[in-house]
């Protein structure tokens, strides 16, 4: 991979930046997808922010090497405290976990005041990002689920207000598996959701097998709950 080829999944969180939006690509890395999008004329500029020493360098190498240093600034820094308000009109933040990323947008929140678009794209967990926006007074304005490799990713995307519009009239299933997802019930989706089912099912065996603790059990409780929303998004037909 590099910034003429994206991944996929990268390049799936590529499509959602508004032309002519400046970014903010938090946990760049080697800099690939602003790279990407200054190359295609998609942004005029942005930023590359980055908190490993490691990750920064090779960010830093890749802006030079691509000869890009006076369209993306590479900085380092733990998440949003790399922008100044009002700099950027759209963040992307790609590859990590959902609660990181909330965790991000929550030390950061005064940093969002002017910006008009979040893409996330959490590698699990995105019901921490979806329970965030939704606090936030974000809504979500789409979502996508890809799989690449042989992993199943989901992307999504929130803008500013109408926080609960998404979600219609079940909320609960729609934080856990997206609004838009579950509506659009495509293969990948149905894929995801009876791979976690199995996967609860194997860890609701082993508690049952464990000491009988008030803990234990309300764990178990949690797990066949989730099991049973994913049985029945699972048989439901199609929106
Ligand atoms: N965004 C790229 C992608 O999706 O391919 C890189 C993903 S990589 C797995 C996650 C990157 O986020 C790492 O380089 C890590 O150092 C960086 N990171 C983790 N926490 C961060 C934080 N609080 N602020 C900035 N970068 C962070």
């Amino acid at each position: 991979m590099n910034s003429e080829k994206l991944s996929y999944r990268l390049e799936t969180v590529t499509k959602y930046i508004p032309q002519d939006y400046k970014l903010a690509d938090i946990g760049s890395d080697h800099a690939y997808l602003p790279c990407y999008v200054i190359q295609n004329g998609i942004v005029p500029w942005a930023v590359a922010g980055e908190v490993v020493e490691g990750p920064f360098q090779s960010a830093r190498r890749q802006v030079e090497e691509e000869g890009l240093t006076d369209k993306i600034s590479v900085r380092k820094g733990d998440g949003l405290e790399v922008i100044k308000k009002g700099e950027v009109d759209c963040i992307t933040i790609a590859g990590m976990g959902g609660a990181l990323i909330a965790s991000i947008l929550e030390k950061g929140k005064d940093k969002l005041e002017h910006v008009k678009r979040l893409i996330l794209q959490p590698n699990i967990s995105a019901i921490s990002i979806r329970t965030w926006l939704l606090e936030n007074g974000w809504g979500l304005i789409g979502e996508e689920i890809i799989e690449e490799d042989g992993k199943i990713y989901e992307i999504l995307v929130a803008e500013k207000g109408k926080e609960k519009q998404a979600y219609h009239d079940d909320l609960e299933k729609g934080l856990l598996f997206g609004p838009f997802l579950l509506r659009e019930h495509n293969p990948t989706f149905l894929k995801k959701w009876e791979g976690e089912k199995i996967n609860w099912l194997t860890i609701a065996e082993k508690l049952e097998q464990a000491s009988n603790t008030v803990e234990n059990r309300k764990k178990k409780e949690e797990l066949m709950k989730k099991i049973k929303m994913a049985e029945e998004v699972l048989e439901d037909e199609k929106d």
